[in-house]
């Protein structure tokens, strides 16, 4: 590489950099929570705002809590104006205030009841936190919503925010009269306000809720209404996106999950009303406020949307109604009980989906998805049990990963194969129904689920949620004259893993190759400890045998190359789309452990594609063949030579236009080859054609590219072109055709992708104070992630000292996502020894870095680790 210069002066300025020793303080510590619990309890908040197009709005909040202790207590507040304080009639405006907190003194505090009124200002947010504020630049309206988990409410005003302290809400709301304002109940009434231009709200006192579940949001938004039974319905966006949005699968998918939810729950639903919001520039997927749950704008597609896109709709439509039980009416005590929210909802979305909706493949997915990022995230130095430690709000931030999401939900399904569906419903419905509207722990959950099912849940917790590290097993099985024996040998590999009991199924496949037919049976199975074996009678030996046919387990299996002969016939042969699923994704990690070749792989993929007949299988294979995770991965980062890059992704290129032709006009396969198409676009063949289809020369019958997929095309070929005239001009015209938010954003995203060091040293500068720059955090995300693709990297790797001297800038009260996708866009990933070094040296010697920040660090040494060991090991391979 031609980087070593700049390497060695990357060292040096490395190791005189100081320990930085700063932790920002505003965050709330597990033991300040707890003390404040011990406190103060029947919390009511009074709500008053006025909200206006500017860039702050005023407020009131009148705190009613009674005191139970006579101490210091802390009021959390970040950044915003505090205009007075009056506690107990007592004016306490001249307080210090600091560190996004007040302390109010003891000796103005009462045992009983007190209350606390505050008037403040507040600077609506632009990092997607707090009560954050968009204006749409199609007609230049205001849009607001709020956005409160993990500890984001006292960015809005004034409260005690921790999950424990539940409290009633009221709320009034003073708006320009033609907005609608949104929250945790339906408004009771409406008044004139003094001046004509605008209009008041007033809601009624709410359910007992924790702080990062209330919400407000506010603006022009469009509404469409329905109900469910008794319960009224609303769905909102803004405006200039109602075109785009299909109320009907909205309003079905919410029904089918009140019509599951109510019944599988016991409990009908706490909330009396349920609104959805699809808001702009949210950090992500959806949130679950109590009765107006707001979703991310991604879940509008200004194409036909394809099945896989309305199975993941109705998914995350259920995942943000179960919080309504698992997370609003029983809510976790700290955030070391995150999983008690994420996993039970990620859980129970996939089985609603299954029993009440039109996506059966809900199990599929859920392999795909979840269980992958789980292993995934697991395998990772920086892993944690389900049921993680943490000890103040900035690292619960980093709690919302693949393990409290992906593994804790696996984990969930484990359990349900060990102790039965009706055992597992009963014990959740008597938590649900003893915990509600107050708070719980593991302790509580494991109590009510051994209580309905008898099962050792202690042990199991041990071994599952409190023990991190996933298991490997090896399979070996022998048969002859009709006996079939099985062998399962389980490993820890890992710190602080450990072996545990799992029950899975052993597929077994019967060929008939004559006939190229094959049948299949299934063998439950019970393992644990180091090794389990058994023996049973079989009428005829089967030809191939996999371990977790159904997906009920978690562990990783180790597959032998000697099967791979009977694995392409039974992928080739077999037609249950599940199964396939689990052998192509085992398939796929003998080439991340460097047992077989990519190319061997992609010939094998390439040459079944054709006659699969199962879309979820064909779109796996071409985001391995063609995306990220594949050829952009293994022909890039593995530096071949250029030439056989070039005929790779040439004859890679000739495989997709060729089935893009044959594939069903209009279907969902169409547009999946079309974004591989893109995806693998990179000689000068290839960008010729994205070029012909963007000026309407070139068209496949029913593939429609719509405005969404033109970015796509544009941004991916801006990155490629040093010859900028003919791109330019594309984008200027592109740029005026195309005034929303996602054009502007994707605008900027081409700009960013330009192959030109002096436009991405502009950008960072733009990234690297984001405070003072004219564009939102999410903006800035979309910016950021398009700066350096796979083919840059040459012009990253001048920027890895700018990087590192920004993490180490970035500190005390910079927003959380906005720092995490800033740490993660720009990550140095370049599979190199000397870069590994760097960021070992910057690490050790940086130990207090912000949370999200020091993770992403952790976890890109780790995959630096994995990638150089991959890569020497395919050198290996390729040359024998
Ligand atoms: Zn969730």
């Amino acid at each position: 590489m031609k980087q070593i210069l700049q390497t060695l002066f990357i060292l040096s300025i490395v190791l005189i950099l100081d320990c930085r020793l700063k932790k920002p303080v505003y965050h709330l510590t597990q033991s300040e929570a707890e003390t404040r619990f011990e406190i103060i309890e029947n919390i009511k908040y009074e709500l008053d705002v006025h909200l206006t197009p500017k860039d702050s709005f005023e407020g009131k909040v009148k705190i009613y809590f009674f005191g139970k202790k006579l101490r210091d207590l802390r009021l959390d507040y970040y950044q915003g104006k505090i205009k007075s304080i009056v506690l107990n009639e007592e004016d306490l405006t001249n307080l210090p205030y600091e560190n996004g907190h007040i302390q109010l003194p003891a000796n103005n505090l009462m045992i009983g009841n007190n209350t606390l009124t505050v008037e403040f200002e507040t600077p609506y947010a632009k990092t997607g936190n707090g009560l954050h504020k968009f204006t749409d630049p199609d007609d230049k309206e205001v849009y607001l919503y709020s956005q409160f988990e993990a500890f984001h409410a006292n960015k809005m005003f004034p409260c005690f925010d921790q999950p424990d302290l539940k409290a009633t809400f009221k709320l009034n709301a003073t708006v320009p009269k033609n907005w609608k304002v949104i929250s945790t109940t339906l408004p009771n009434g409406q008044t004139k306000g003094t001046n004509l231009e605008e209009i008041s709200f007033s809601f009624p006192e709410s359910a007992k809720i924790s702080t990062y579940v209330f919400s407000l949001h506010a603006g022009p938004y469009q509404v469409w209404e329905d109900n469910f039974e008794s319960i009224p319905l609303r769905l909102f966006v803004r405006k200039s996106l109602a075109k785009y949005v299909d109320p009907k699968d909205w309003f079905t998918f919410t029904k089918e999950g009140f019509a599951f939810f109510n019944s599988y729950f016991g409990i009908p639903y706490p909330f009396l009303k349920y609104d959805q919001i699809i808001v702009p520039e949210f950090n992500f997927g959806a949130m679950e406020n109590v009765g107006a749950v707001t979703f991310s704008e991604r879940f509008v597609s200004r194409a036909p949307m394809t099945r896989s896109q309305r199975e993941n709709l109705s998914d995350v439509v259920l995942h943000e109604m179960a919080h309504m039980w698992f997370g609003n009416l029983v809510t976790m005590r700290w955030w070391n009980g995150l999983w008690l929210n994420e996993s039970f909802a990620t859980y129970m979305a996939s089985l609603a989906q299954a029993k009440n909706s039109e996506f059966k493949e809900t199990w599929i997915s859920f392999f795909e998805k979840m269980k992958q990022w789980a292993y995934d995230e697991d395998s990772f130095v920086t892993n944690h049990p389900v049921e993680a430690k943490v000890s103040d709000t900035e690292e619960a931030f980093t709690q919302f990963d693949g393990i409290t999401y992906g593994k804790g939900a696996s984990v969930l399904k484990q359990l349900v194969y060990f102790i039965g569906e009706e055992a597992f419903q009963r014990g959740v419905q008597n938590y649900l129904r003893k915990y509600s509207y107050s708070n719980s722990t593991l302790t509580d959950f494991l109590k009510e689920l051994e209580f309905a099912s008898g099962f050792p849940m202690k042990k199991w917790s041990k071994d599952w949620l409190e023990t991190k590290g996933t298991n490997q097993v090896e399979l070996t099985t022998i048969c002859a004259e009709n006996q079939f024996y099985w062998k399962i040998v389980q490993s820890a590999p890992g710190l602080e893993n450990k072996l545990r009991d799992h029950k899975t199924i052993l597929g077994l496949y019967f060929f008939d190759k004559s006939n190229k037919q094959l049948s299949f049976e299934e063998v439950p199975v019970v393992y644990s400890g180091r090794s389990t074996n058994a023996i049973f009678p079989v009428k005829t030996c089967p030809n191939y045998t996999f371990i977790n046919a159904e997906d009920h387990d978690f562990s990783i299996w180790k597959w032998t190359e000697s099967n791979k002969e009977s694995l392409e016939y039974v992928l080739e042969f077999d037609t249950d789309p599940m199964r396939k699923l689990i052998l192509w994704t085992d398939y796929f990690r003998q080439v991340q452990l460097a047992n077989i070749t990519f190319d061997e792989f992609k010939d094998t993929a390439i040459r079944l594609y054709s006659s699969e007949t199962d879309i979820k299988i064909k779109r796996w294979i071409l985001s391995r063949v063609a995306g990220d995770n594949g050829s952009t991965y293994f022909t890039s980062r593995f530096w071949f030579p250029e030439e056989k890059r070039i005929r790779d992704l040439n004859s890679l290129q000739t495989f997709i236009w060729d089935e893009l032709l044959k594939a069903k006009p209009g279907s969902d396969e169409q547009r999946y080859l079309f974004v591989s198409l893109v995806d693998s676009t990179y000689t000068a063949n290839a960008k010729k054609r994205l070029y012909d289809f963007l000026e309407n020369k070139l068209s496949v019958s029913g593939l429609k590219i719509d405005q969404d997929l033109r970015w796509n095309l544009i941004v991916k070929l801006s990155s490629l072109e040093t010859e900028r005239t003919q791109i330019q001009n594309i984008i200027d015209r592109e740029k005026k055709a195309d005034p929303s938010s996602r054009g502007v954003n994707s605008s900027l995203a081409a700009e960013g992708a330009e192959p030109n060091r002096s436009v991405k040293e502009k950008w960072i500068q733009i990234l690297l104070n984001p405070k003072s720059s004219q564009y939102s955090s999410s903006t800035l995300r979309v910016v950021s992630y398009s700066l350096f693709p796979e083919h840059q990297k040459d012009i990253q790797l001048t920027f890895l000292d700018t990087y590192l001297d920004a993490l180490d800038k970035f500190n005390n009260g910079e927003d959380e996502n906005y720092l995490d996708a800033f740490a993660k866009s720009l990550a140095p990933d370049f599979c190199t020894d000397e870069t590994l070094l760097i960021l070992k040296k910057f690490t050790g010697n940086h130990p207090r870095l912000p949370a999200p920040v020091k993770k992403t660090l952790l976890k890109q040494i780790d995959s630096e680790k994995k990638c150089i060991e991959m890569k020497n090991k395919h050198k290996d391979l390729i040359a024998n």
